[in-house]
């Protein structure tokens, strides 16, 4: 079989359900969907079901499944983004995933995936500080597509977290409110799947410039894809506008790049499209792509 890789024969060993992601879902929905047929409903704390999920430590590759993944990258290069992604479906699902910001490139990927595989697990990291047109886009991707992107969120609330931490954290160690807020909850996530996509793009930033289509994610323990590494933001809007596809309002108003509130500006002319997140500080990721 085309799979036989040896991070898949791992899998087959680890999974013990057909779809891994229903069990997150489950718990935070009493009829076991997540919201599907009601965009208005909430994931009643996802976040603490998923907390039952044994996390047994991040998992590692070897020499050899490093080899081959770096194989498929290069093989891939040519790809379009929907031939990744069928790639990427037809080797991991249902053991993979999407994070997803609703991003633009977000956006793309889950009007992809609606074709491809509508049962792709998509979720967003709801750090409790994302702008209301964040989450409302998120009911209109529902609406038109189906995919209900599930919230995962940390297991504090933002009135927790602050009391706990003597005010807001973003103020005062931004990298350790993203590692509390975002970073856990992925890996919290990722430890019930082996492959995840994204949507970054090599010309989102300098630090971006050099993502693989593939890789392995030491970080999180599981496969990295990134099918639009090759397209450019212009690519991205085309395709928005081409085919309708939902998107913030908040980037007619300035914002290219949108993340919590705290620590997003709009941009000026000729500026960096990433410049407004964590403006005035050395920081430029949040540490999910680091
Ligand atoms: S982007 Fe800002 S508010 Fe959001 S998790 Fe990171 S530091 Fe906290």
């Amino acid at each position: 079989m085309a799979f036989a890789t040896p991070i898949i024969r791992r899998s087959v060993e680890v999974a013990m359900v057909r779809y891994p992601h229903e069990h997150l879902r489950v718990a935070g929905h009493a009829d076991g969907r997540s919201a599907a047929g009601s965009t208005t409903a909430e994931p009643s704390r996802a976040a603490s079901a998923v907390k039952s999920v044994p996390v047994s430590g991040v998992r590692t590759a070897t020499a050899e499944e490093l080899q081959w993944l770096a194989d498929q990258s290069q093989r891939l290069e040519s790809a379009s983004p929907e031939e990744i992604l069928r790639w990427a479906v037809e080797r991991y699902f249902p053991r993979f995933t999407m994070a997803t910001g609703l991003g633009p490139e977000g956006c793309v990927i889950i009007s992809m995936l609606a074709k491809i595989e509508p049962r792709v697990y998509v979720f967003n990291l709801d750090t409790g500080y994302q702008f209301p047109e964040t989450l409302a886009l998120r009911e209109r991707i529902a609406e038109k597509y189906g995919i209900v992107v599930d919230l995962q969120r940390p297991e504090l609330s933002v009135e927790e977290y602050e009391a706990a931490n003597g005010g807001p954290v973003y103020k005062t160690d931004p990298d350790r409110c993203c590692f509390d807020r975002k970073v856990r909850v992925l890996q919290r996530v990722a430890a019930n799947f082996d492959a995840w996509a994204t949507g970054i793009r090599r010309d989102q930033s300098p630090t971006r410039a050099n993502t693989p289509i593939v890789k392995w994610d030491a970080k999180f323990g599981l496969v990295k894809i990134s099918p639009l590494a090759n397209w450019t933001r212009k690519d991205v809007w085309r395709r928005i506008m081409e085919e309708g596809i939902p998107y913030n309002p908040l980037h007619d108003q300035g914002y290219p790049s949108i993340g919590c509130w705290p620590c997003t500006r709009p941009v000026g002319d000729g500026e960096d499209e990433r410049a407004g997140r964590w403006s005035g500080t050395a920081k430029t990721e949040c540490g999910l792509h680091t």
